[in-house]
């Protein structure tokens, strides 16, 4: 059930379903999603759907996973991508494979200790990840050439926005609590913000503050 049969067909659907980077689609089938969920959902990790990790939280699902990461890199690789809302640590094991550097921040500790445990198991030295609430994105290392948040607000937090690169891109889901939210994709240029949208997603809600 976690064999690599199982995640040749998931990639077969992400492909049936429009994902086309295939740099993309490679890492979603060489990388183990059971070890980002509990053992006893293991055999459920490779379904195209969102499962719980607990705590109200879930991982996302693959579609959207493969669907982030190849609007992200659609205008190049870049050097490094922040990540709000790390969850069970998944989606930042994907990135860590098509970029050089990856930083994560996730406002739940409990869950960013598994998130840590399942990165060092797979060996992943590129991933630099913080407890603290991701609406005011990780200053120190700004301005970043490429933001991923996988957590919805209901409007998009303006320190992500000043801390997206000139070329930078953002993908973000925005729209209120327990609604069908529009992914969008911001792209920064010299003297204005793009804003385009995308398609309509699902996500937990963006909340504030960061807890045990
Ligand atoms: N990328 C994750 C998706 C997890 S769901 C994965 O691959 O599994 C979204 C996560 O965002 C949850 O873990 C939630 O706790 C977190 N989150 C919500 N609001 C946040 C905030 N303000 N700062 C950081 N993380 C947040």
């Amino acid at each position: 059930m976690t064999s690599q049969r199982t995640r040749d067909r998931l990639v077969e659907r992400l492909r049936e379903k429009g994902i086309k980077n295939e740099r993309v689609l490679e890492v979603m089938r060489t990388t183990p999603r059971h070890i980002f969920v509990d053992e006893a959902m293991a055999h459920r990790a490779y379904e195209d759907t969102a499962l719980p990790i607990g705590h109200g939280q879930t991982i996302s699902q693959p579609y959207t996973v493969a669907r982030m990461s190849e609007v992200l890199l659609a205008d190049g690789i870049p050097d490094v991508v922040l990540e709000v809302g790390t969850g069970s640590g998944y989606q930042s094991a994907i990135l860590s494979r098509l970029v050089p550097k990856v930083y994560t921040v996730e406002r739940i500790s409990a869950l960013l200790q598994r998130a840590r445990e399942a990165h060092h198991l797979m060996g992943l030295l590129n991933v630099f990840s913080k407890h603290s609430d991701g609406t005011w994105g990780w200053p120190p290392n700004a301005p970043y050439p490429a933001i991923m948040v996988t957590a919805a607000p209901e409007q998009v937090p303006p320190s992500l926005l000043q801390q997206l690169a000139v070329g930078g891109r953002m993908v973000i889901p925005v729209g209120g609590v327990g609604r069908r939210q529009q992914l969008k994709l911001f792209i920064r240029h010299e003297d204005s913000i793009e804003e385009k949208n995308l398609e309509i997603a699902h996500f937990v809600p963006l909340l504030d503050g960061a807890v045990r």
